[in-house]
């Protein structure tokens, strides 16, 4: 780690993570942009979150509000139509013969590094952070520490660069993820998180749940669920951040 970076481009879809991930951010770095990508998503309602969640950010937190950024969408079409996965397709969500999740963009999370960091390049910003997290889920394994670590050493000695990759919640549970929302933000963000982000797979808003909008039945419905009960039956502590 070098010295502590002034700035950071946060990797925001408008899901819990994400959001929770630009907070963590917005506490840290004096100034913070944040960049979303169009890979050919079936659902525009994750774009959307992202809008509501920037703009109640703002009005919510004004020290927030004078060091969040310029936002940036960059379209990633073109890699959706390469990689294709139950996310980007009509394809039913299930575990493929390899054992991943037929949700697993191939490639997704490597190629979202390499178009943020090109973008930091341009805008001068120091600190990529995002909301990758071993813990949890999945075994992505674009998600996992050792994968975030290569690619910040290849992404700095293939751009001449000194970024840092953080990844605030690599060793979080979504349980522990609501701790951290509440205190850089309290009841507030936790709510805004609740209420406004968007994480799952099928796209649906639906009632208001407990733990927020969805389907319900997905598999990141059932997490965010999950995650939501474990932190309530634990009395809804907060986890330094
Ligand atoms: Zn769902």
């Amino acid at each position: 780690m070098g010295p502590m970076s002034e700035t950071a481009l946060v990797l925001f879809s408008g899901g819990q993570d994400s959001t929770v991930c630009l907070a963590w951010a917005l506490e840290r770095y004096p100034r913070v942009e944040t960049v979303g990508f169009d890979y050919g998503q079936r659902h525009a309602v994750e774009l959307q979150a992202r809008q509501t969640v920037r703009a109640k950010f703002a009005t919510a937190f004004p020290p927030w509000a004078k060091r969040l950024g310029e936002d940036h969408m960059l379209d990633l079409k073109g890699f959706g139509q390469v990689a294709q996965s139950a996310l980007t397709a009509e394809r039913a969500i299930e575990m493929t013969d390899k054992g991943l999740p037929s949700t697993f963009v191939p490639g997704r999370n490597l190629a979202f590094l390499v178009y943020a960091a090109a973008l930091a390049d341009r805008r001068g910003l120091q600190a990529l952070v995002g909301g990758m997290c071993e813990t949890d889920f999945s075994g992505y394994p674009d998600c996992r520490r050792d994968t975030i670590e290569a690619m910040q050493t290849a992404l700095n000695l293939g751009m001449a660069q000194d970024f840092t990759v953080e990844t605030p919640l690599m060793q979080l549970t979504k349980a522990q993820t609501w701790a951290m929302a509440k205190a850089l933000g309290g009841a507030t963000l936790v709510e805004i998180v609740r209420t406004d982000t968007h994480t799952c797979y099928r796209g649906e808003r639906g009632e208001l749940h407990a733990w927020g909008h969805g389907c319900g039945t997905c598999p990141a419905c059932e997490l965010r669920a999950q995650g939501w009960e474990a932190w309530v039956a634990d009395g809804r502590p907060s986890l330094a951040a």
